[in-house]
């Protein structure tokens, strides 16, 4: 063990660019043969990866489309859903999910969360059914999905309501041996830059097994129209850019590869947290039995109203971390006319005040690591066994 102190290196809460970097030949060539092409919309790469998504998802149809919000929106759009209709969905999840069912006119409806994997509650899920429920969005959260049998099992119970997985965060996370985007009627997936599978700006798609519904989507972000000129309905114009696709063509093929170093990092966290006792302060991210994670986010609970003053501790290192989410979806200005109020989803509540996500990307080193876990030991006044103080 070195007792010499180390001096401190920034550690970022995440850096796209040692992912992309080492591709950056790969990915300009792909680049330079969609310009050369000409077929900038649709054209080769797109379909190529359309399939290649299919494919990984283990789905029979993928439907590329603009971003993670407008493969939400487009799902629920081709359910017909609208005025009138209700979608129960999570509070605790990014706020796309819910903005797409109020862009359509359709009324949210939260459920509470799980505190155990932080994603929707089935029990809570099935007290907020009514007559007017259209669907059940539930969100993979940080990477684990849902209870889907649970859920499955209460959407046909309330007569075969389809439900929509929101897997932007998930993408290659398995739920009893079935991959994040092929349990639900539909799948949504995103291609922000800072998600596992990110590209060089924005991109989504949406997954299904149903052929109708894949062409209905087709359809429906591209203006609606089929044949071309002829609008039986009103769509909009969220397509998936050729470059996109050619970027992500080419960073598919290591996403296997990088979620496994984002594994390796969640166990040697978990190892180091329990070796040192850290765990007592910091509680652990759990995966539920039937789950795999693809850790888009670790993120760990600080109870005691110490959140924020670790987050500072941490800044001052020069260790990045992020609160997702500091405000709750019901608790949001925009959807006040729903009239929920401070405790009307205490799960959800006490998480937004109590979580705290760290850096566990790939890239991350043994070093970098180990400072985030020294300067959280050093916080709560314990000596992490294997890590050594660094010098600020
Ligand atoms: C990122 C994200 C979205 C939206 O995806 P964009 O591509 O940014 O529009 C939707 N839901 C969740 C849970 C997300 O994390």
């Amino acid at each position: 063990m070195a007792s010499q102190p180390v001096p401190c290196i920034p550690v970022p809460l995440l850096d796209v660019n040692r992912q992309n970097a080492p591709l950056q030949v790969e990915i300009q060539a792909a680049l330079a043969q969609v310009c050369a092409s000409g077929s900038f919309v649709h054209g080769p790469a797109c379909q190529q990866f359309e399939d290649a998504m299919a494919h990984y998802c283990g789905v029979s149809h993928a439907v590329g489309c603009a971003s993670g919000s407008d493969a939400l929106l487009l799902a629920l759009m081709t359910l017909g859903i609208g005025p009138g209709d209700e979608v129960v969905l999570p509070s605790f999840t990014f706020f796309a999910t819910a903005s797409a069912v109020t862009r359509l006119g359709a009324t949210p409806v939260f459920a509470d969360i799980l505190p155990s994997t932080f994603n929707i509650d089935p029990g809570d899920v099935a007290r907020k059914i009514s007559s007017r429920t259209k669907a059940i969005l539930p969100v993979h959260l940080f990477g684990q999905c849902a209870d889907m049998k649970a859920l499955q099992e209460i959407a046909i119970d309330a007569g075969n309501l389809p439900v929509i997985e929101d897997a932007a965060q998930a993408i290659g996370a398995e739920f009893d041996g079935r991959r994040a985007g092929s349990m639900g009627t539909m799948g949504c997936f995103s291609f922000y830059p800072t998600k596992n599978l990110g590209g060089i700006g924005d991109g989504g798609m949406i997954t299904t097994n149903d052929e109708l519904l894949a062409s209905q989507l087709r359809i429906l972000r591209d203006h609606g129209q089929h044949p071309r000129y002829h609008h039986a309905q009103v769509g909009l114009n969220s397509r998936l850019d050729s470059l996109q696709a050619a970027a992500l063509n080419v960073k598919l093929k290591r996403l296997d590869d990088w979620t496994n170093g984002r594994r390796r990092n969640a166990e040697r966290y978990e190892s180091e947290f329990l070796q040192s006792g850290l765990n007592a302060c910091v509680a652990l991210p759990t995966v539920a039995p039937a789950c795999t994670s693809v850790w888009n986010q670790f993120t760990v609970r600080i109870r005691n109203g110490q959140r924020d003053a670790v987050q500072q501790h941490l800044a001052a290192q020069q260790i990045g971390s992020a609160v997702y989410y500091p405000i709750p979806l019901h608790l949001q200005e925009c959807f006040s006319f729903l009239g929920y109020k401070q405790g009307s989803l205490p799960v959800t509540e006490q998480a937004c005040l109590e979580v705290l996500s760290l850096p566990i990307y790939g890239e991350l080193t043994l070093e970098e690591q180990n400072q985030v876990i020294t300067a959280l030991a050093g916080f709560f006044g314990i000596s992490a066994a294997t890590t050594e103080q660094c010098a600020a």
